[in-house]
């Protein structure tokens, strides 16, 4: 089973693509995430994606296509996998289709998680996330048992930098201009399923499982 989730920042790819991962027994993979631990762990690759991160832009191409790739192609990846945060451009999409191609294998499913614009900002300033383990939550829509405190792993919350609201403005604007086409190039492939992202987790994750099956 191989997916793609789309949808613009804090449309809840992340919240979904978890559930996804552990219902149906396959890697999450999320590059934001990888991004971010990388950047934690004072990397060449964390230096270089920071500085993008924080003006909101999307890391280069160069840089990410590789790191998707190599991934992909461990052994936990076997029976499928759940990509969250990539592809994010069509060159990313076209690389990583035409690396599956060259393998007789695509993905099956790109999930497009809609949430108008005026949602999101309200979602991100209440976004929390986990430094410790990358969970994620929202002070009114999913909030932890312990305020302030991961109710996996008991590290602590803190706002994202990058989910400030300018920052996110300009994050809604790079979505548009390059990630949004990315729903007709998946829509012209037959794999595209839009799910309303604006109702309760539980129900985008029942309208989800409906067309990923039992
Ligand atoms: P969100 O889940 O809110 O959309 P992510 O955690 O996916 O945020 O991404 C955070 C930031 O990491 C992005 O704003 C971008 O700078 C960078 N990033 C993540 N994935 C990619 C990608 N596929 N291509 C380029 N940049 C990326
Ligand atoms: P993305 O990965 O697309 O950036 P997240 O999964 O991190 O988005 O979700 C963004 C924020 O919105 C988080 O605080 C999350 O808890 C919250 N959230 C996710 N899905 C929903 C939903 N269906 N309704 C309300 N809030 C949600
Ligand atoms: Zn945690």
């Amino acid at each position: 089973m191989k997916i793609i989730m789309l949808g613009a920042p804090g449309a809840g790819k992340g919240t979904q693509a978890k559930m996804i991962a552990a219902k149906y027994d396959i890697p999450h993979i999320s590059t934001g995430d990888i991004f971010r631990a990388n950047i934690k762990n004072g990397t060449e690759l964390g230096k270089k994606a920071k500085a993008y991160m924080d003006a909101g832009q999307l890391v280069p191409d160069e840089l990410t296509v590789e790191l998707v790739l190599d991934r992909i192609k461990q052994k936990d990846c076997i029976k499928g996998y759940i990509l969250d945060g990539f592809p994010r451009t069509i060159p990313q999409a076209e690389a990583l289709d035409s690396a599956l191609n060259d393998r007789g294998e695509k993905i099956e499913y790109a999930i497009n998680v809609d949430v108008p614009d005026e949602n999101i900002v309200k979602r991100m300033s209440g976004r929390r996330a986990c430094v410790n383990c990358g969970a994620t939550y929202h002070i009114v829509y999913n909030p932890t048992k312990e305020e302030g405190i991961c109710d996996v792993c008991k590290g602590e919350l803190i706002l994202r930098d990058d989910d400030k609201p300018e920052t996110v403005a300009k994050r809604l604007s790079v979505y548009h201009d390059q990630t949004q086409p990315l729903i007709d190039h998946y829509d012209a492939k037959g794999v595209l399923h839009t799910v309303d992202g604006t109702v309760d987790i539980d129900v985008v994750f029942a309208e989800i499982t409906k067309f990923l099956g039992e």
